[in-house]
C-alpha cells in the first residue's frame, strides 16, 4: 500500500514557439510522500515548484515534453534540488530551442518505470503534440499525467512546428484510451478530466 499523494500548483508565464508568444497557466504536479517526491514539469518559476515540494527530497524532474512552458526552469530546479531531468530524446529539437547550452540527464522511453514513495509511474510515449511527448501513468493512484497530449475537452494543440494531428489522436487511442475508464487525467493546463469522459467526447 503506497502512501504517495499528489500535490499541485498553477504557475503563470509565457509559451513561445514559431515566433509567437502566449500567456499561459501551467499545472505543476508533484507525486510523493512526506520524505520524497518527483516533479512533473518545470514551467516558469523554481519558487512556485519549491512551494509544493517543501523540504522533501526530489528524486527526479520528469518532463512531459520540452516546450518552454514545461521545461524552462528544469535546469535551475536541477541545480536547486540536485535531481536528474528526465525527457524523451525525440524532443531534443524542442529542448534545444530553450536550452542551447545544457542537456537533460536521463532518457525516458515507452515503458520506463519511475519509483517514488512506494509507488510507480509508468511512461507512455504519446507523440503528436511533440515528438517526445510522454504521459506518466500511476496505476496505484488511478491517474495519468498527460501534459499537453490530452486536456479536458480533447487532444492538445497540433498547429505548430514538430506537431502532428493524426499522430496525437493515434497516441491517445492506443495509449490513453487503453487505461481503465475511471482513470483521472491530470493535464498540463486547466482542469482534470477522465479517460471515460474524453473517450466519449472524441468518439
Ligand atoms: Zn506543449
Amino acid at each position: 500500500m503506497t502512501t504517495a499523494r499528489i500535490d499541485h500548483a498553477v504557475s503563470s508565464g509565457t509559451f513561445s514557439l514559431d515566433g509567437e508568444t502566449h500567456q499561459v497557466d501551467n499545472n505543476i504536479w508533484v507525486v510523493g510522500d512526506d520524505a520524497e517526491c518527483v516533479v512533473i514539469d518545470a514551467p516558469h518559476s523554481v519558487d512556485d515548484i519549491m512551494a509544493v515540494v517543501g523540504d522533501r527530497k526530489v528524486k527526479a524532474i520528469l518532463l512531459t515534453h520540452a516546450h518552454d512552458d514545461h521545461s524552462r526552469v528544469a535546469p535551475a530546479l536541477r541545480d536547486r534540488v540536485v535531481a536528474p531531468i528526465m525527457l524523451h530524446p525525440d524532443d531534443k529539437p524542442l529542448w534545444e530551442l530553450t536550452h542551447s547550452d545544457e542537456l537533460w540527464d536521463l532518457d525516458l522511453a515507452d515503458g520506463t518505470e519511475i519509483a517514488v514513495a512506494g509507488t510507480t509511474l509508468r511512461v507512455l510515449h504519446t507523440p503528436g503534440h511533440a515528438p517526445g511527448a510522454v504521459c506518466f501513468y500511476a496505476p496505484e493512484l488511478g491517474c495519468v499525467f498527460t501534459g499537453d497530449t490530452l486536456f479536458q475537452g480533447g487532444p492538445g494543440a497540433t498547429g505548430r512546428s514538430f506537431s502532428d494531428e493524426d499522430l496525437i489522436v493515434a497516441s491517445i487511442r492506443a495509449q490513453l484510451f487503453a487505461l481503465p475508464d475511471d482513470t483521472v487525467v491530470h493535464t498540463g493546463h486547466g482542469d482534470d478530466t477522465s479517460v471515460a469522459a474524453e473517450k466519449a467526447a472524441l468518439g
